[in-house]
């Protein structure tokens, strides 16, 4: 009997995992909760540090599938019982299914930026967020602020949700900073003449070409990074953001204005993800994510047999390094089912 595999999320761990396990023999399917596939990569225009586009990214991994894996979307799975040594997957339509194991590939949901009221998202047009901006480069239309002026100050505040206590999140959401290095350059490329500015605690470059692509910000695009966090923003009568920032390094209090603020929204996990796990009676660490049967050793399996992890569910990554998790965990269920 050919073993039947449900992966639940058909973002891009979703979607690799189920590519894998198709190709290793197992039946698989795939269930999304949205009308489409692909999960935030739909709507990013551009990743870094290559530039590729989001959308194309997520349409090479499509056409790739076999195409007896079966997608199941606009399905909100709603049950997961274990029943001796198969689980019953059920959705919100009537929809159900018996699987030999579960892939949880959900993903992460952008965090709130409404919930730092002090930085104006939601108040100030001018205040927007890495999400929005991706949105604005995607439509291709000419680079303008709501009051449809080319900007000549662009300000970028990182750690938005992140790194933060007072929204009870302390961990580090790992893309924003390079996101935000992407996105400054991205202006940059379209208003040579607007100064840029990043607003940071620390520069977390950790990948792979992500140290070139800040020294190529600094030295080629003249963007300008200052150390300090945001107090707070405000805004004058012409719809311009006037920030206050300490900057730590000078130990100097700045006020700066611009003509557009764009908050780099860290990862959170989803509250519809919390339901399932709480379904399954799986462990989420204090920042939430799920928790790993081991974070070295066994990082795609959980302390339920034939429960698998993959992709952001576990914890902030890059898209690369989603893809990567992804194709581990296949191979985690295939020793599984041996
Ligand atoms: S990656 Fe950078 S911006 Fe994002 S949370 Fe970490 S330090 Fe802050």
């Amino acid at each position: 009997m050919q073993k039947h595999i449900v992966v639940i999320g058909a973002g891009p761990a979703g979607l690799e995992s189920s590519a894998n396990l198709s190709n290793l023999g197992f039946r698989v399917t795939l269930v999304e909760k949205e009308e489409v596939t692909g999960g935030h990569l739909n709507k990013w225009h551009a990743l870094f540090p290559s530039l590729a586009s989001g959308k194309h990214t997520i349409e090479a991994i499509v056409k790739g599938l076999n195409p007896g894996i079966k997608i199941q979307t606009a399905t909100k799975v709603t049950g997961i019982e274990a029943v001796n040594d198969y689980f019953t997957v059920s959705g919100h339509n009537g929809w159900q299914e018996k699987a030999d194991a579960v892939v949880l590939t959900t993903g992460f949901q952008l965090f709130d930026s409404h919930r730092k009221e002090e930085y104006g998202y939601g108040i100030y047009e001018n205040v927007i967020t890495s999400a929005d901006l991706e949105k604005q480069f995607a439509s291709g239309k000419e680079f303008v602020n709501r009051q449809g002026k080319k900007p000549e100050r662009v300000g970028f505040v990182h750690c938005v949700g992140s790194r933060d206590e007072k929204v009870n999140n302390l961990h580090c959401s790992k893309v924003c900073c390079i996101t935000a290095v992407k996105q400054a350059i991205e202006v940059k490329q379209m208003i040579p003449e607007a100064d840029v500015f990043c607003f940071y605690m620390d520069l977390r470059m950790f990948g792979r070409h992500y140290e070139e692509l800040y020294k190529q910000a600094q030295e080629k695009y003249n963007i300008q990074f200052i150390r300090g966090r945001l107090s707070e923003s405000t805004e004058d009568k012409d719809g311009n953001i006037i920030v206050k920032v300490e900057d730590t390094l000078l130990g100097k209090p700045l006020r700066i204005k611009v003509g557009l603020l764009v908050l780099m929204a860290g990862m959170e996990f989803p509250p519809a993800t919390k339901a399932l796990t709480n379904m399954l009676g799986l462990k989420n660490v204090s920042d939430g994510f799920i928790q790993p049967l081991d974070e070295v050793l066994h990082s795609n399996l959980t302390e339920i047999p034939g429960v698998f992890i993959a992709g952001t569910c576990s914890g902030p990554k890059s898209v690369s390094d989603t893809m990567a998790d992804a194709r581990s965990a296949a191979l985690a269920v295939a020793e599984y089912l041996k």
